[in-house]
């Protein structure tokens, strides 16, 4: 491999990874935005290449795969696969979320828990990075085979996790009621009470505000990249996807802050409310998403609005975009609509929502541009004050955690710009992001020895 040269050292480290881990094209994609980020850095330091950092950052340090067998309603048996990628303890005990949903596999699963490294590092907890999940689909299965998945699913996790050993939550398809049940049977199994997962029920361990830390911590991040610009959230429209935890709850923020909010979507399509989601048809939304599980197509029904059948909101007008769904959701023909549009703020409250085509266009059109990694860490960092309040066997009031998030979001973001800030003032905050969380990992790992 080549030490001398950014780009040469860029393009043997992918070829390298590429033969290492074929077909994984996730993980490539991911990890490839990351060394392009890292290559000038490593060669101007050149002790993380002679060691091998970005090598053995590659590699999970443990992967588990198990059979996950249950039995739905009517006695038929399922048999899903089960995954805990346990990516980097340098820092902390492994954590990250669980993920459910039809389409995962290992590739998937290397990139989120290889991104959470990272993420986890900027928040500044102690907190190494992992992450997990099954490709069971939770959609249209009734509470009791939920509950029967979970506890075959946690009853083999549990041996592998622990509080301070590796700390699961939730990701898509998992919320506070498969938390809940994988908690339950982890108890019934150790029969010990710790803080092993977090998003856990606010009556028994969980913190307030970790439902909302991802959506809030979002807009929190892109409130600070305005203010860069003496700009602000306010009266500005802002399109976002997806309509789970993390979207509703960016909703929320964008209105606290006088933002209006034009768009949510789903798997099936996207509803553009032009009048603004005000609080009302978000309570609309929470109750449509949460209380029953219905689909956003409903929205557009009750308020009479445009609904986008099998299209993502990205041709709407606006001024800052918020992915809030899932990884690829943005192509490069929709970060050209997006631009030519007038966006110039976007804000990534998923993981790795915009495809590499996109991410460049937004890089090279110098717009404001935050990766998951550091507009999303708000959900991972309450996450980690959960740990804290279960350690401490306290709880913080919401106010108090909600100032925490508060600060730990505007902490990553002059972090990106210590660490990505270009000559001409502008800030490339992929790339200081990418160096911000990977130095403090690097320089563990050297410590701590091969
Ligand atoms: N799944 C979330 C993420 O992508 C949160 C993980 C956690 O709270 O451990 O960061």
């Amino acid at each position: 491999m080549n030490f001398r040269d950014p780009a040469q050292y860029t393009e043997d480290f992918i070829s390298y990874l590429k033969a290492k881990n074929p077909r994984e094209n996730e993980f490539h994609q991911a990890v490839s935005v990351v060394v392009e980020s890292l290559a000038e850095f490593l060669v101007k330091n050149p002790r993380y290449l002679q060691a091998k950092i970005l090598e053995r950052m590659v590699e999970p340090e443990r992967v588990i795969m198990f059979r996950v067998p249950w039995s739905d309603d009517l006695g038929n048996i399922h048999v899903n696969r089960g995954y805990r990628v346990e990516m980097n303890s340098a820092i902390g005990p492994y954590k990250g979320g669980l993920r459910f949903h039809p389409s995962v596999n290992l590739s998937i699963f290397k990139f989120l828990a290889f991104e959470q490294v990272l993420k986890n590092s900027l928040t500044s907890l102690p907190m190494g990075g992992g992450k997990g999940g099954s490709d069971f689909d939770p959609k249209g299965k009734s509470d009791n085979e939920v509950m029967r998945f979970c506890q075959s699913f946690a009853t083999e996790l549990s041996r592998h996790i622990g509080p301070n050993t590796d700390i699961p939550a939730g990701d898509i398809g998992v919320g506070g009621r498969e938390v809940g049940f994988m908690f339950g049977q982890y108890k019934r199994l150790r029969n010990e009470f710790t803080g092993v997962f977090t998003g856990k029920g606010i009556e028994w361990g969980g913190s307030l505000i970790r439902p909302e830390a991802t959506g809030y911590g979002t807009v929190y991040f892109a409130e600070e990249m305005l203010k860069m610009r003496g700009d602000s959230i306010k009266g500005k429209t802002v399109a976002i996807s997806g309509s789970g935890n993390v979207a509703q709850y960016a909703v929320e923020k964008v209105l606290d802050m006088g933002g209006k909010p034009v768009t949510l979507s789903d798997s099936n399509g996207t509803i553009y409310d032009p009048e603004g989601i005000d609080r009302k048809k978000l309570e609309y939304v929470k109750i449509l998403k949460n209380g029953y599980r219905g689909r956003i197509k409903e929205y557009a029904e009750e308020y009479n609005v445009t609904y986008f059948e099998n299209q993502r909101p990205w041709s709407v007008k606006c001024d800052v975009a918020l992915p809030c769904a899932t990884q690829n959701e943005i192509s490069g023909e929709d970060a050209d609509t997006l631009l030519g549009n007038g966006c110039f703020v976007v804000a990534e409250g998923a993981n790795m929502p915009s495809t590499y085509e996109a991410k460049h266009k937004f890089l090279e059109a110098g717009i404001l541009y935050a990766p998951g990694k550091a507009a999303n860490a708000g959900g991972v960092a309450v996450s980690g004050l959960e740990m804290t309040q279960n350690s401490m066997r306290i709880n913080w009031t919401r106010e108090e955690v909600d100032q925490k998030l508060k600060t730990i979001m505007v902490n990553i973001h002059n972090t990106c710009v210590k660490y990505g800030q270009n000559p001409d003032g502008s800030v490339n905050y992929v790339k200081g992001a990418n160096i911000a969380g990977f130095v403090k990992v690097a320089n563990s790992m050297i410590a701590q020895g091969l």
